[in-house]
């Protein structure tokens, strides 16, 4: 997987992060900290933060195209 991957509706850099239930979700890679896209760039897992990481799925302009999309 990569990380950061760019998100193939709208073209956003986003990166995946380890939630606290294990699973691994998009933020907008605007969101990561300095220290984060360090962290990134040396191919090791983020946690997510809830106080300043935001979901991409929540902010992706094409978010609606996601279900319609699936077949
Ligand atoms: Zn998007």
């Amino acid at each position: 997987m990569d990380n950061p991957a760019i998100c193939k509706a709208c073209g956003a850099l986003m990166a995946f992060v380890q939630t606290s239930a294990g699973k691994t979700m998009p933020v907008n890679f605007s969101t990561l900290t300095e220290a984060e896209k360090i962290i990134l760039r040396r191919g090791e897992a983020l946690n997510y933060n809830k106080e300043y990481h935001i979901s991409h799925f929540a902010t992706c302009p094409a978010a609606s195209n996601f279900r319609k999309a699936k077949k």
